[in-house]
């Protein structure tokens, strides 16, 4: 790092332009940055996405010594340090997956005082021979990236974590900044408490993005909603439609252009060549669509993405936060648009269900698709909801700039649908053992002599044809809300639907279930026009 003994803000900003090739500072960065080379503490909380890296590699550069950055994230070191030797930054990392050789070389690069930053996994500040290595060369300041991992009763809790308030005490002259996305009041006042870190100035970044309407529509044909939505309100806009596989992927932008619209895929299975020449296109041009999974976004800076789509469910609020993000950097307004139905909620409890990973692994997963599913479901304001989320107070109980707000939807007593729903589901379950996903149960309460209703004798149940005072798509809205509410659930890897705990309370009468009427077309795009 620099020779400076503290950096004057026309250095800070020079080492922007220079090292970074960016013009200027974004939200609070410039404000964090100054108050870090300066010698302060900070706390930084600022969404994914908003920049947190230059928050500490900037200082890393200007201030004399090695900025010292402890990540959890190993798998991502290798390629944070290879994009910063890309800009001319001298980085390396310290972690297990190296060998002996390849740590003692970058250890002595860090004590003859040629690194600029070192990455180091947090396990690695439990041993004194770390500690005797740093207390040996010269530390510009010490970044605690995730910092929310040292709340033991948060999500992320890191053991490791806990032994980083040894930095304090063995360098109470080196600054520390500890930044993370994820922070209630709670777990900010644990971080600072727990890394001992008491006088350290807050910053606090909004996550609200004012300009993005948020939607959530009910799913039926979703290419052709896709298509309606880009028609009436983004038509030659450039935008990005996230799909879950790569075949949607594929099909949804064969789609689009056979519908006059200018559309390109990207997912990982497509050869690097055509990746890098599709994101060239819709970063130059206008008005293109890129039809993409989640492998497309990373580190895209394009301001003028008028829309971002979900034709599919992600898998959190965390993931949908920041892939809507990508949509109105310009502060222009914007759309994130989503399609989302019952077949989402159940392969997403499927993949749960049968996916790797042990039950800690699991149970994270459930409880952050139970997130996203009461973002879905809820009747109340989108953003506020979004916003207490991420541990932050709305400015307004409702933002009237999201689809609830701009057509509140209509709730209704929905218990003895529910019942019948769930009855069938009983039914199934003791007649044969045997395991039926929501289509057979839809088919038998609308009274549909199918081959498979045929072939089980299920046109003999009490329960055949109970159900039709609803459509198809009724009762697909009921069954999805009704797993959304834990009032069902789905088991095993062939979703196949099962009673909770919950659901034996409305069977038998001693609770109400209220559902959210789905307006077939709401008027959200007129009203947010203002006509
Ligand atoms: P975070 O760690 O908060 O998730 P990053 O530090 O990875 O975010 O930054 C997200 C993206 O924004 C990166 O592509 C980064 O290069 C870019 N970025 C950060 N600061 C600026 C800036 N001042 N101007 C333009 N782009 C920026
Ligand atoms: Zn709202």
């Amino acid at each position: 790092a620099g020779t400076a003994s503290a950096g004057s803000d026309s250095e800070v900003l020079a080492t922007l332009r220079r090292v970074f090739g960016y013009e200027d500072f974004r939200g609070e960065q410039e404000a964090v940055i100054e108050h870090v080379v300066a010698g302060g503490d900070a706390v930084v909380l600022m969404p994914t996405g908003g920049g947190k890296s230059l928050c500490y590699q900037i200082p890393a550069l200007v201030r004399p010594g090695t900025g010292v950055v402890v990540s959890p994230l190993i798998a991502l070191m290798q390629d944070q340090v290879d994009a910063l030797r890309a800009l001319g930054v001298r980085a390396g990392f310290v972690n297990s997956t190296q060998d002996f050789d390849e740590r003692r070389t970058v250890e002595a690069e860090f004590l003859a005082g040629e690194l600029d930053v070192l990455y180091l996994a947090p396990e690695r500040l439990r041993l004194d021979t770390t500690l005797d290595l740093l207390s040996r060369g010269k530390i510009s300041v010490f970044a605690i990236d995730e910092a929310h991992c040292v709340a033991q009763w948060g999500h992320d809790f890191r053991p490791d974590y806990l032994a980083l308030s040894v930095l304090g005490q063995r360098w109470p002259d080196v600054p520390r900044i500890a930044l993370t996305a994820t922070a209630t009041h709670a777990t900010h006042q644990e971080i600072t408490q727990r890394l001992g870190m008491p006088d350290a100035k807050h910053f606090v970044a909004s996550f609200d993005r004012p300009n993005i309407q948020y939607r959530i529509v009910p799913k039926a044909d979703p290419k052709k909603q896709l298509l309606a939505f880009l028609k009436q309100e983004h038509e030659g806009d450039a935008g990005i439609v996230y799909c879950l596989s790569r075949k949607s992927v594929e099909a949804t932008a064969e789609f689009l252009c056979r519908n006059g619209i200018d559309a390109v895929p990207y997912h990982a299975g497509l050869d690097a060549g055509t990746r890098s020449a599709h994101q060239a296109r819709f970063l130059r041009e206008d008005g293109l669509v890129v039809c993409a999974t989640i492998a497309f976004g990373m580190g895209i800076d394009k301001p003028d993405v008028r829309f971002v789509a979900h034709l599919d469910l992600p898998k959190s609020v965390e993931g949908y936060y920041q892939e809507t993000g990508r949509a109105g950097r310009d502060g222009l307004a914007s759309t994130a648009w989503m399609a989302y139905g019952l077949q989402d909620v159940v392969q997403q409890r499927k993949l749960i269900n049968s996916g790797e990973g042990d039950g800690a692994f699991r149970r994270r997963a459930a409880s952050h698709l139970d997130a996203m599913l009461a973002l879905c479901e809820t009747a109340q304001c989108r953003r506020a909801q979004l916003l207490t989320y991420f541990g932050q107070e709305p400015q307004a109980a409702n933002c009237g700039n999201c689809d609830t707000c701009l057509t509140p939807p209509e709730t209704w007593d929905g218990t003895v649908v529910a019942q019948k729903l769930l009855s069938t589901v009983v039914r199934l379950k003791r007649e044969r053992g045997q395991k039926f996903g929501a289509g057979q149960i839809i088919d038998i309460l609308l009274g549909r002599r199918t081959a498979k209703v045929i072939q089980f004798d299920h046109d003999q149940l009490s329960v055949f044809g109970i159900g039709e005072e609803l459509s198809e798509a009724e009762w697909r809205g009921v069954a999805r809300q009704l797993l959304a509410q834990g009032l069902m659930a789905v088991e095993g890897e062939y979703g196949t639907l099962v009673l909770t705990d919950e659901s034996a309370a409305v069977l038998g009468r001693q609770r109400e279930v209220r559902l959210r009427k789905e307006a077939p077309k709401p008027a959200v795009a007129r009203a947010a026009r203002g006509e």
